[in-house]
């Protein structure tokens, strides 16, 4: 008799657990930094999907139907805006309930290039945090009975993103005033928190492809502050620089504005990565 008792308290055991992780509410985020800094927030209570898969940009990210029936349910999706994920807007009204879409930028101000708002401001840790706040708000406005969760996780994990910044800070100091010559436009935010400047970019701000007087400018000024370190991204096939390397004799380090991938599975990771790639280039 014991051991039946012993067998159904298990049953038991089993089908509530497994019923806590059916009814875990569903959240989604645009892109892999965003989604590694939700999911330190929101922790084990909440379910957090990624919708650009590593390796993909989100500038020419595009939905396909599967994807768009896979964020049935979900309660609400994070994004970063400013034109960089606005397709996800796609999905608001796919549904009868409609998905609130957060954008992360509150408190942020943003960067314009010649006209043009830059939108990747999380690269800046010190935005990170100011994302981090807005996310614990909009968690626990979300799913109130979670918010001393999510209150507590914050800040822990504000913790790491200061030291992390102090650390950069530290590292990079000896490089101040240095020049980035980028693929495309998109430190200006890291730039400006550790006093580096942005050279240029290969890619005119705003994503459209360069117009041989755009990079016989960018020439001029590549030779004028004698600037030899490319920056190029591991989501663009170098093919589509190597003459621009070759005529220039630049040398190629790589900076990354996503991860979640090997050496850069987290938010600070790939700021780690990105501090250390900018070291090695200007040792
Ligand atoms: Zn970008």
């Amino acid at each position: 008799m014991k051991r039946y008792l012993i067998i159904i308290t298990f049953i038991i055991i089993v089908i509530c657990s497994t019923q806590t992780a059916l009814t875990k509410p569903k959240v989604a985020v645009t892109i892999f930094p965003l989604y590694d800094i939700v999911k330190n927030i929101a922790g084990e209570s909440v379910d957090v999907k990624l919708i650009v898969p590593p390796l993909a940009s989100p500038h020419t990210f595009e939905f396909t139907p599967h994807e768009i029936a896979e964020l049935q349910g979900t309660k609400a999706i994070f994004c970063i805006g400013h034109n960089l994920d606005n397709w996800v807007l796609k999905v608001r009204y796919a549904y009868r309930e409609k998905i609130p879409i957060i954008t992360v930028d509150k408190d942020i101000k943003t960067i314009k290039n010649n006209g043009v708002e830059n939108p990747h401001y999380w690269l800046s840790p010190l935005n990170a945090i100011k994302m981090a706040d807005y996310i614990n708000l909009s968690l626990a406005k979300l799913f109130p009975n979670r918010k001393g969760n999510f209150k507590r996780n914050t800040s822990n994990y504000k913790g790491i993103l200061l030291s992390l910044n102090e650390r950069t800070l530290k590292l990079l100091k000896p490089l101040r005033g240095k020049m980035l010559l980028t693929y495309h436009r998109a430190y200006d935010y890291f730039a400006q928190a550790y006093s580096l400047r942005i050279l240029g970019s290969f890619q005119p701000p705003g994503g459209k492809s360069p117009t041989p007087y755009y990079l016989k400018k960018l020439t001029e000024k590549i030779k004028e502050y004698h600037v030899n370190a490319f920056f190029v991204e591991p989501q663009i096939p170098i093919e589509r620089v190597k003459s621009f390397i070759s005529d220039l004799a630049l040398q190629i380090y790589y900076l990354d504005p996503l991860g979640g991938v090997k050496g850069r599975e987290s938010y600070a990771a790939l700021i780690r990565f990105n501090r250390n790639s900018i070291l090695k280039a200007f040792k």
